[in-house]
C-alpha cells in the first residue's frame, strides 16, 4: 500500500511528480502557496492554465475538483489545481469540498500514472479552514484512497511549519 510522509518546508521545492495547488476558480494565480507556485513555475504556468475550459465564465476549476498543467520551471513534473472551500462555519458543505480535493486530486494523479504527490494544507490559509479539522480530512482521505488504488504510491502532506506538521502527526496517533 501507498505511503504517507508529514514533511516541513516549501512546496515550489519538491522534486516529486507533482505537487498540488490550492488555487482558486479561475485559475489565474493568487496570493498564499498559489503565488509561490505561479513564480517558481513561471509564466508558462498561468498560460497553461488559460488553456484550461472555462465551466462557467471565470470559472476554470470549481471547488472541490482538480485540473493538471506541467510544472514548467518547478523541479515538479506537474502541478495538481484544485480549489478548496472558503471555511463559513461548516455547514455549507465545506468537510465533504475538502475532501473532494484530496479525492480529486489523487485520481488525476493515478489517472497520469504518478507515482509521487505532494500537497499543502489546503484551505488553511485565506480560506480559515481549521487546521486540525483540515489535517484530519486531508489523512482520512488519502488513507482510504491508498487502501483501494495502487497510485500514486507517496503521498506527502508539505507544511509550512512545524506548528502546522503537528497537526498531520496527530492524526497518525
Ligand atoms: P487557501 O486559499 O486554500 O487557504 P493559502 O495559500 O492561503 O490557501 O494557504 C494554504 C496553506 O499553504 C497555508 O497553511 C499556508 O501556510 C501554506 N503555504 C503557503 N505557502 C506555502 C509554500 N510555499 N509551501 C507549502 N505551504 C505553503
Amino acid at each position: 500500500m501507498g505511503e504517507i510522509e508529514i514533511q516541513v518546508g516549501d512546496i515550489t521545492k519538491l522534486a516529486v511528480d507533482a505537487i498540488v495547488n490550492a488555487a482558486n476558480q479561475r485559475m489565474l494565480g493568487g496570493g498564499g502557496v498559489d503565488g509561490a507556485i505561479h513564480r517558481a513555475a513561471g509564466r508558462q504556468l498561468v498560460e497553461a492554465c488559460k488553456q484550461v475550459d472555462e465551466v462557467r465564465p471565470g470559472v476554470r476549476c470549481p471547488t472541490g475538483q482538480a485540473r493538471i498543467t506541467p510544472g514548467f520551471n518547478l523541479p515538479a513534473k506537474f502541478v495538481i489545481h484544485t480549489v478548496g472551500p472558503v471555511w463559513s462555519g461548516g455547514g455549507r458543505g465545506e468537510a465533504e469540498r475538502l475532501a473532494g480535493c484530496y479525492q480529486n486530486a489523487l485520481q488525476l494523479a493515478a489517472e497520469h500514472e504518478l507515482t509521487t504527490i505532494a500537497f499543502p494544507a489546503i484551505s488553511t490559509g485565506v480560506y480559515r479552514y481549521p487546521k486540525d479539522q483540515a489535517a484530519e480530512i486531508a489523512v482520512l482521505t488519502t488513507r482510504k484512497w491508498l487502501k483501494y488504488h495502487s497510485l500514486p504510491q507517496r503521498v506527502i502532506f508539505c507544511c509550512f511549519s512545524e506548528a502546522d506538521a503537528d497537526f498531520y502527526h496527530n492524526q497518525s496517533t
